[in-house]
């Protein structure tokens, strides 16, 4: 199968054209890693990704943000990964995820459930997978003693989030997540590929909240 796959779209590197890989080692190695966080709503730099004041955290329900690049340096990457059902891009993730939690997990305590963030049905559809739990999974492989639980759905009324602008997004995501049966949540990762206005991971933080969870850092690839 995978002979035949390489047949019809042969692998090349979405940044140089390479053929072999879908991102080179040498263009792989250009990606700039964040050195520094930002607190997720003025964005002033930090090392942790907190909120620099309650001002800043006021209408935020997760605690902290974890950025690994700025979108542009992994665009044509992701949407290679999120529309052209190229899951074994999973691995390259793997890696730039790998670099920047080796700095966080000093705030992983033993009772941390990994979260993702839920696709919405159309999109599944389309993929076949939920990026997000892809990433979810590579997390609970990288931090030790983290349980992956794949606990939020989205109602099926919702509208896409894709093609609205801030305020229609805000409206549109408000009450749309629901939460499956799970254990006693406490610390909590909360994993979504790109962040842009923050509604998605701010309504999943809400439903967790409200459902006991203490702490929640949410951790993404890349920031809009
Ligand atoms: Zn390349
Ligand atoms: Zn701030």
């Amino acid at each position: 199968m995978n002979f035949l796959l390489d047949i019809f779209f042969p692998k090349v590197c979405v940044k140089c054209g390479q053929q072999g890989l879908n991102i080179c080692d040498e263009c792989f190695r250009k990606i700039k890693i964040r050195k520094f966080q930002q607190c997720p709503h003025c964005r002033k730099q930090n090392a942790d990704g907190k909120f620099c004041s309650d001002y800043c955290k006021k209408d935020y329900m997760f605690d902290q943000l974890i950025v690994c690049t700025d979108y542009r340096q992994i665009k044509s990457l992701i949407i290679k990964f999120k529309y052209k059902f190229t899951k074994d891009l999973i691995s390259i993730f793997h890696n730039l995820l790998k670099v920047e939690l080796k700095k966080c997990t000093k705030i992983i305590t033993a009772d941390t459930f990994v979260i993702p963030a839920p696709i919405h049905k159309t999109n599944y559809k389309k993929r076949g997978f939920n990026q997000a739990l892809l990433l979810a999974k590579a997390i609970t492989q990288i931090i030790p003693n983290t349980k992956l639980i794949d606990c939020l759905s989205e109602k099926e009324s919702r509208g896409q989030q894709a093609k609205l602008d801030r305020s229609h997004r805000l409206k549109n995501i408000k009450n749309s997540i629901e939460i499956r049966p799970h254990p006693p949540l406490k610390n909590i990762l909360l994993i979504d590929d790109i962040v842009t206005t923050g509604s998605t991971l701010n309504e999943c933080s809400r439903v967790l909240k409200n459902t006991g969870a203490k702490h929640i850092t949410a951790i993404v690839l890349a920031r809009n």
